[in-house]
């Protein structure tokens, strides 16, 4: 562990966005109000939120040898994201989201996975000093689950903390990678495909983050939407709940990753657990008030200027 490097492994996606009054019916065709098209990924909105705080962070992912393939690296590069280990294939596309917005602000997406699918073991291999030299990797749940097993194998062998955030839930999931996982991240849906405790409250989160801490972790975080986050740590007594102000959403797609980024550059900037959940809940909080994805994430010049009481 030479510095304090993110290293993201994970998914690169182009989103491209339509905003309408109400989602169509099947067979209906509605009109759409906006449409914006920007650079998304679970993985790469990890990586763009967490370097727009000010971290270290470098992406190891694959997209096609296409338009979406371009825009995509460039963003990356643009948020000040070190993106060398991003690898082209000629065999498939880059990833597409098509997402659709209603003026609930809900979200309703399709995703097709395209190179994403193409990060296995090997590229983790190739990419083995980067992940090794890191102070953190964290892995997200749109890529092929040997390839997240291969980097968390590599990082802990050389003490590199390993961070998964497995979204989208996925019920077959191998869940025995948790067991060389540090720090595991998940909303309520997701709690739900792993521990298989059914989410109809805050009660039942709680017993899920506790259920995920047998499993392996050293801290199990699950967050709540709008009622905020929930934090269990291994040996300490209690689940702590950390709400955020109510805010006007006007875009939740991202927040989960807004949080998940947030607090991989808090943590590895050396603030305790349970500040950084405090601190990454209302940056993602924040992140709702605005439209998009990667760029809905505030920036940390405009966040000491607007909202400093948000960083620990
Ligand atoms: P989610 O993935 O929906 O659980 O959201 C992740 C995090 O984003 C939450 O833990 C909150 O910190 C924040 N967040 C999401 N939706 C809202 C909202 N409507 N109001 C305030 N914060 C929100």
């Amino acid at each position: 562990m030479s510095n304090q490097r993110i290293v993201v492994f994970g998914s690169i996606v182009q989103d491209l966005v339509s905003y309408t009054e109400r989602f169509p019916r099947p067979g209906e065709s509605v009109r759409g109000t906006l449409f914006k098209a920007g650079a998304g990924g679970k993985g790469a909105n990890q990586a763009v939120a967490a370097a727009r705080l000010g971290a270290n962070v470098a992406m190891i992912g694959m997209v096609g040898e296409d338009m979406f393939g371009d825009t995509n690296i460039k963003s990356l590069s643009e948020n000040g994201v070190d993106a060398s280990g991003v690898v082209r294939t000629n065999k498939t596309h880059t990833a597409t989201a098509t997402i659709t917005v209603n003026k609930e602000a809900e979200n309703s997406i399709v995703v097709t996975l395209g190179a994403n699918l193409e990060m296995c073991a090997e590229v983790a291999d190739r990419h083995h000093e980067l992940i090794e030299t890191s102070r953190m990797v964290i892995c997200q749940g749109e890529i092929d689950e040997k390839g997240n097993r291969r980097a968390f194998e590599i990082a802990k062998k050389h003490g590199v903390t390993t961070f998964l955030n497995p979204a989208p839930g996925d019920a077959n999931m191998d869940k025995s990678i948790l067991e060389i996982v540090d720090i595991i991240c998940t909303n309520e849906n997701e709690a739900e495909f792993i521990t298989g405790i059914a989410q109809n409250s805050v009660e039942d989160a709680e017993k899920a983050a506790r259920a995920m801490l047998q499993m392996g972790p050293r801290h199990a975080i699950v967050t709540l939407g709008s009622k905020g986050v929930l934090l269990a740590t291994k040996d300490v007594d209690g689940v702590e709940h950390i709400r955020v102000d109510k805010v006007e959403a006007l875009d939740t797609t991202g927040a989960g990753d807004c949080f998940c980024g947030s607090l991989a550059a808090l943590l590895v900037a050396g603030h305790p657990i349970s500040q950084s959940v405090r601190s990454a809940a209302n940056l993602a909080a924040l992140s709702v008030t605005r439209q998009g994805t990667q760029s809905s994430y505030w920036k940390i010049d405009e966040i000491r200027e607007k909202h400093p009481q948000f960083l620990p």
